[in-house]
């Protein structure tokens, strides 16, 4: 079924076949279309189709697990996709998160916050910016999610691009660690603050190697700031 009617073409891959029908039905109902898969290969083959906008992606699936098929769909797609994982999972939910998810939601859950979450990813994706940006050294080409420095590209992981073009959205403004976590990592973290620390050391060490101008400064109890 073609998305171009709809709000939306929603793939979900979820092996617990009762969830899976209800979420169908769910989405159908409030005017999606859908497209279902009940484990980890099947779901990797339909992702590949290129033909959704938004993926719902269990964790724990059969033969391949959603961070898995996470982790390979990033390698070849920006899509938005939204983890869905059982209670406890903690660790899975960082993993899923770094392979590329854009969010989760923890079983059981409920339809109306699911919406939710699918209407902020799907937004977001609408808002995505087509033009080139330049700062200090550096050519950002947000739809390609790739940058350039001098005419070298510089490699970045996707949670590192959502960072670079987090600060980029927010050129000269001092943001907080709080703010980074809710807006680039999409929700509300439940674990430390750390993880952005982290993250900009991966961004400085691959951006600002030696002699290059240096462009994210740490603003003292705050968190950062990006300026040329
Ligand atoms: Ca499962």
């Amino acid at each position: 079924m073609s998305g171009a009617d709809t709000k939306g073409h929603v793939l979900i891959v979820e092996d617990e076949k009762n969830l899976a029908r209800y979420l169908q039905l769910e989405l159908e109902n409030e005017g999606f279309t859908t497209d279902v898969v009940y484990d980890g290969p099947a779901g990797l083959a339909k992702a590949y189709e290129n033909v959704h906008d938004l993926i719902l992606l269990d964790i724990m699936l059969p033969e391949l697990s959603g961070i898995e098929v996470c982790r390979r769909v990033r390698e070849v797609s920006q899509i938005p996709i939204i983890m869905i994982t059982a209670r406890g999972e903690v660790p899975d939910i960082v993993t899923g998160l770094d392979s590329g998810a854009n969010d989760y939601v923890t079983k059981p859950f409920s339809i109306e916050e699911l919406f939710a979450r699918i209407r902020t990813q799907l937004r977001r994706k609408e808002t995505k910016g087509n033009q080139d940006l330049l700062i200090g050294d550096l050519r950002i080409l947000p739809n390609a999610r790739r940058v350039f420095k001098a005419d070298k590209e510089i490699l970045l992981t996707p949670r590192e691009f959502d960072l670079l073009n987090f600060l980029v959205q927010h050129k000269e403004q001092a943001v907080s660690r709080e703010q980074i976590l809710s807006s680039v990592w999409g929700f509300d973290f439940m674990g430390n603050t750390n993880v952005v620390d982290v993250y900009i050391r991966y961004l400085r060490n691959k951006m600002e190697d030696g002699s290059s101008i240096k462009l994210i400064h740490t603003v003292r109890g705050i968190g950062y700031t990006l300026r040329e």
